[in-house]
């Protein structure tokens, strides 16, 4: 009786991506992995208008924060404002704002 062969395919020209692994890389549990750890890639370099926060009508509610897909908004003492050097001026942040305090102004050269 004939055993059958087992068929091994050997793929060429393949990687192997490793997933990746948050814990591993120390991001909170609160963050997004994903914008996390493309964060080094500066994204404020390709920016053409950055969000201007207004502080007297901050009130420090968050939704920004939440917003935002560079996870750039910092928290200051008494408002919230993104990190240039990552805020690639999609302006998500003041569509979003429930209070009105963010505008988007046009970088200049
Ligand atoms: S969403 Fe507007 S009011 Fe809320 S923290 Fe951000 S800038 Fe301030
Ligand atoms: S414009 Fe606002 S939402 Fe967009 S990246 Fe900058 S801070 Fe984040």
């Amino acid at each position: 009786m004939a055993t059958a062969k087992k068929a091994t395919v050997k793929q060429k020209g393949t990687q192997a991506y490793k997933m990746f692994d948050p814990k591993k890389a120390g991001v909170p549990d609160h963050l997004c992995p994903i914008a996390t750890d493309l964060i080094v890639m500066k994204t404020g370099e390709w920016r053409a208008e950055r969000p201007v926060v207004d502080r007297t009508k901050c009130v420090k509610c968050g939704t920004c924060w939440a917003f935002c897909p560079t996870q750039c908004i910092v928290e200051k003492p008494r408002w919230f404002e993104a990190d240039m050097a990552i805020c690639k001026g999609c302006g998500i942040c003041a569509v979003e704002c429930p209070h009105g305090a963010i505008t988007m102004v046009t970088e200049r050269e």
